[in-house]
């Protein structure tokens, strides 16, 4: 056995072992349902479970369903993906999925909140950075199904979801709440976007 297959990952959809893909650089490729992923994804399903450690116990959660886990994986597909095509390397999950229990002790955080199914993350973004790049790349959020909330209720993270809001709308206002940074962008964005 040489290390490679010591190492290999198995596939989520089918048990069988990942291969390097054979074109697409930094992806492996599963040789039988032919489900390709990230070789070192930049967001991990334990990073995003336990928001990058805050909750570890949340890995031994009861309500860490399969169902949650495959939400997580198809959530963290299209993220990780997104990130990569924006020359992202690094993101941090300031909160990722969410327990009931966790989603109730955090202000302000949403009744039906997409973390709750593992279907949103917030990703750090304390100097604007993020959002100016994700700004300027709609297109590309657009491609992998990508819903952001409006980020004047956001300033300092960056919410992703894979689930379409009410209004259609790619960059949506959450809350009836006024913003908590008003300026932090224009609040238009081209309408072909949505
Ligand atoms: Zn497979
Ligand atoms: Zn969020």
């Amino acid at each position: 056995m040489n290390l490679r297959q010591f190492t290999a990952k198995l596939c989520e959809k089918c048990g069988t072992y990942m291969i390097q893909h054979p074109t697409i650089h930094g992806y492996i490729k599963c040789h039988s349902c032919g489900y390709m992923k990230m070789e070192n994804p930049i967001i991990t399903l334990e990073n995003y479970i336990t928001s990058n450690s805050l909750h570890p116990e949340l890995l031994n959660d009861p309500g860490y369903t399969k169902e949650i886990q495959d939400n997580a994986n198809r959530l963290l597909d299209k993220v990780n993906a997104f990130l990569h095509e924006l020359n992202i390397s690094q993101a941090k999950v300031n909160s990722g999925w969410r327990s009931p229990t966790i989603n109730t002790s955090i202000p302000n955080a949403a009744k039906g909140s997409n973390h709750l199914k593992a279907l949103a993350v917030d990703l750090g973004d304390a100097n604007g950075e993020l959002r100016k790049i994700v700004l300027s790349k709609l297109d590309i959020a657009k491609k992998y199904g990508i819903y952001f909330e409006d980020m004047r209720w956001t300033p300092t993270w960056l919410h992703c979801q894979i689930v379409v809001p009410g209004s259609g709308k790619r960059i949506y206002i959450p809350s009836t709440a006024p913003a908590i940074k008003s300026d932090a962008w224009s609040g238009t964005y081209d309408s072909k976007f949505n």
